[in-house]
């Protein structure tokens, strides 16, 4: 089964399927109430929900709005940097004071402020290559790096489960594209062996260039990458290993370095590292760090970095505060402390679910926990049960996910609390209701 292909066909599934007349298209009317839900305070570990409530029995969709307030379970605040910061706040007002909150010019025209040159210093120290760019949208670090990289006569070979970014970018380099079952390295390798072979008679050496693509925690899935053995085989096939860290930096590791310190791989060993800051560090952008000779190439030929305008100067400066507080350069433990609290809730709160019978994916470490639901039918009145238990959670279904595998995900951050996480659980456990602890694994896709 090639979740590649599938992927591309999700949109029109219903259509192939025949069923899009009648059931999808009430179904999603259901569905579309439990997204884009409006927030109206910053995404701390409670934040007001605005809940809107639709009224389709005449067919004409009327809506009223009520705010309530939330114990967030849902955004990707591992650190807690989203909400007001004692250290990183006041240097952001500063900085949209002294600059503004846009530059009005790209990168190469001006575009480039004494904030995004420390920026990319660093992210690249933090990260521990020789160089990094920084951009305005972690998306976009993907979607545009990826073509610039490798192109027509390159190889690129995919997890099947990483994020839509670097589908597109994988899509837009011209290059040819392999899938590998998700995070199984020995697929990894057989897909490497047979692409060798397969050009081995034309030239000695089949391919311009070979990148690996892998996550560091896959978001859907809350599972931490099995980079030590991709490395590996990366090395022996000579291909180059590109790893995006959305998830997983400043989310884990001793220092929070992500991935690579936790499962003790060596950096230089990661061509490609890439991230985003929207999540652990509170503010918005992606980068890319690697060699300086890779970076010097992109900062002459990417075209993110030469037409876009540049990172915000605050949004760039929340950056450097974040990782200055991580690293504890504000003169306080606060950062070791976040980073051991995130690791300590997230495995108290993932093995608590699994000890009331959720069903929860994801491993030990990884602040991502996906609550199987399987039945995208089952999205719209869990999440107005949680919201009901003034709990908010992401529902993710079709066609994020294959069409029965519908879940919830939730994400634990350094600024919940014990009491929040064991209100948490009792209201979880309240919302889902005694039907979800009743039905076996094998039965709840059927439901
Ligand atoms: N890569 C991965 C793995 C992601 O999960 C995301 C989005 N959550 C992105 C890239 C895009 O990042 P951003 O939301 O910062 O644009």
């Amino acid at each position: 089964f090639d979740w590649w292909h599938a992927s591309n066909l999700q949109g029109y599934a219903p259509i192939c399927l025949g069923l899009e007349d009648f059931y999808i298209r009430r179904l999603y009317l259901r569905i579309q109430d439990c997204f884009g839900r409006p927030i109206s305070s910053a995404p701390d570990a409670w934040f007001d929900v605005v809940e809107r409530y639709s009224n389709d029995n005449n067919k004409t969709l009327k809506r009223t709005s009520k705010i309530t307030s939330c114990l967030n379970l849902g955004s990707y605040n591992y650190l807690g940097f989203a909400a007001a910061d004692e250290y990183c706040t006041p240097r952001v007002i500063d900085t949209l004071n002294r600059f503004s909150p846009s530059t009005s010019s790209t990168r190469v025209d001006g575009g480039t402020t004494t904030v995004h040159t420390e920026l990319e210093e660093c992210v690249a120290n933090f990260v521990g290559k020789p160089a990094a760019i920084v951009f305005g949208m972690g998306y976009v670090t993907n979607s545009a790096i990826l073509p610039v990289l490798v192109g027509k006569g390159g190889l690129i070979i995919s997890d099947s489960l990483n994020h839509n970014s670097i589908v597109n970018g994988a899509r837009g380099s011209g290059a040819t594209i392999r899938v590998f079952q998700h995070n199984t390295p020995s697929h990894l390798e057989k897909v490497l062996r047979e692409q060798i072979a397969e050009g081995q008679p034309r030239t000695h050496r089949p391919w311009k260039k070979i990148i690996v693509i892998v996550e560091g925690i896959y978001s859907m899935e809350g599972e931490l990458c099995k980079l030590p053995e991709i490395v590996a085989i990366c090395k022996k096939y000579k291909a180059y290993v590109y790893l995006d860290e959305a998830h997983s930096i400043g989310a884990v590791g001793k220092t929070g370095r992500g991935v690579c310190e936790l499962l003790g791989v060596d950096p230089a060993d990661v061509d490609i590292m890439m991230g985003t800051f929207t999540k652990s560090f509170g503010s918005c952008g992606g980068y890319i760090a690697a060699s300086k000779e890779v970076i010097q190439y992109l900062k002459y030929t990417c075209p993110a970095h030469l037409y876009a305008t540049s990172i915000s100067p605050p949004a760039a400066q929340q950056i450097i505060s974040s990782i200055a507080v991580i690293l504890g350069e504000d003169g306080s433990s606060r950062g070791a402390q976040k980073l051991a609290r995130i690791r300590e809730n997230s495995n108290f709160f993932r093995s608590e679910l699994q000890k009331m019978g959720f069903e929860v994916l994801g491993d030990h470490d990884s602040p991502v926990m996906p609550i199987m639901l399987y039945n995208p039918a089952k999205i719209p009145a869990f999440s107005r049960e949680c919201l009901r238990q003034n709990v908010a959670v992401v529902t993710v279904a079709f066609p994020a996910t294959p069409l029965l595998l519908a879940r919830a995900r939730i994400c634990i951050s350094a600024s919940h609390t014990k009491e929040d996480l064991l209100k948490a659980l009792e209201r979880l456990e309240e919302a889902v209701g005694f039907d979800y602890f009743q039905i076996s694994s094998e039965n709840r896709g059927m439901l």
